[in-house]
């Protein structure tokens, strides 16, 4: 049996795993089969990671993570946990390979899931027009007409690498103030290619085979209108992944994993969590770094502590 299983391979799950298997605690890495690497996969240049004072691509900062976790001996498979068992002392993860491992500890850090807006053509031509990652699409968009779907930095973000191909770029955000951080806006806003669509929802998204236009309702007058477009990337925030511990762990009212105040100690003993799936309010990936820190070093205390009771009571046996 292992001492710590770490499921999550985004900024908070490497960062637990280096400081774990500094510890000498060998952590397995769970990375996941299509995930790996998490949210920063997904991003271009990372510009506000400390040290990186020139900047930093996404998937290069998360290789760096995993190359350093490694270094000290976590080990890490591209596999996906199907079924976590929380209780007793043995925490039993399943596998989608068939494998089960099991552990005395489990940090559970598995980020968080693009969000979806909910309306029927989203869903029928996802793929086929409709994306969630501007990175792995926009190149498909060269001299098409776009629009990007929020108002926050990932929205912004989003906007401003797409004009590198789209002829045009439209921000549909349903105020008329956006929740990007100044920078962010200030980038979105000099940018030529870029028009912003205020006070409008996107109520259905047309096309047979693919999306040639969306339906937008103005959320002051509510009027409708069609918007003609080649493609609609959804850039409206994300959702923490807690499916494997529905009914197992405690949430909170915002969806996230209920942590013991500053600790990463959930309702199950045993069980920490870390990063984007604790988080409701500052998702960095410099805090959800941090956030593995604290998971690593509660996951250390706890399994010192648990190998004392056990020595103990084998002495008085
Ligand atoms: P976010 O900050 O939660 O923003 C989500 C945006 O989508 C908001 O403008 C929201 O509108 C809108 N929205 C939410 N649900 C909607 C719906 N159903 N229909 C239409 N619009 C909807 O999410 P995010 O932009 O993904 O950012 C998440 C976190 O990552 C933030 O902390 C952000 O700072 C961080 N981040 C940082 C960077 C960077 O620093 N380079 C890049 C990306 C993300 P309202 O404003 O009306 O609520």
């Amino acid at each position: 049996m292992r001492q710590l299983i770490i499921i999550g391979s985004g900024p908070a799950g490497y960062t637990a795993a280096i400081y774990a298997a500094r510890a000498n605690l060998q952590p397995l890495v769970v990375a996941s089969s299509v995930d790996a690497g998490g949210e920063l996969m997904n991003t271009t240049e990372v510009e506000n990671f400390p040290g990186f004072p020139e900047g930093i691509q996404g998937p290069d900062l998360m290789a760096k993570l995993q190359e350093q976790a490694e270094k000290f001996g976590a080990e890490v498979i591209y596999d996906d946990v199907v079924e976590l068992d929380v209780d007793g002392p043995v925490k039993t993860v399943k596998l989608g390979s068939g494998k089960t491992e099991e552990a005395t500890a489990v940090i559970f850090a598995t980020g968080s899931a693009y969000r979806k807006i909910g309306i029927e053509g989203e869903e029928r031509l996802s793929g086929r027009g409709v994306s969630w990652c501007a990175t792995c699409d926009g190149f498909f968009f060269r001299e098409k007409q776009v629009a990007v779907v929020g108002g926050g930095d990932s929205a912004m973000e989003e906007a401003v690498f797409l004009t590198r191909f789209a002829s045009k770029v439209y921000v549909i955000h349903r105020r008329d103030s956006l929740r990007a951080s100044k920078i962010m806006q200030d980038r979105a806003f000099a940018n030529d290619k870029i028009e912003f669509v205020w006070n409008s929802e996107v109520v259905d998204i047309l096309g047979e085979d693919a999306v040639n236009a969306v339906v937008l309702r103005d959320t002051v007058d509510g009027s409708t209108r069609e918007l003609a477009l080649d493609g609609v990337f959804v850039a409206i925030g994300n959702d923490p992944r807690t499916h494997l511990v529905h009914h197992k762990l405690e949430l909170t009212a915002e969806g996230t994993i209920r942590v013991e105040g500053r600790t990463s100690r959930t309702s199950a003993e045993g069980i920490f969590a870390a990063g984007d799936v604790v988080d409701p309010t500052y998702r960095q990936a410099v805090t959800a770094a941090a956030s593995g820190t604290v998971a690593a070093l509660d996951a250390e205390h706890f399994l010192a502590t648990s190998a004392e009771h056990a020595h103990a009571e084998a002495a008085t046996v």
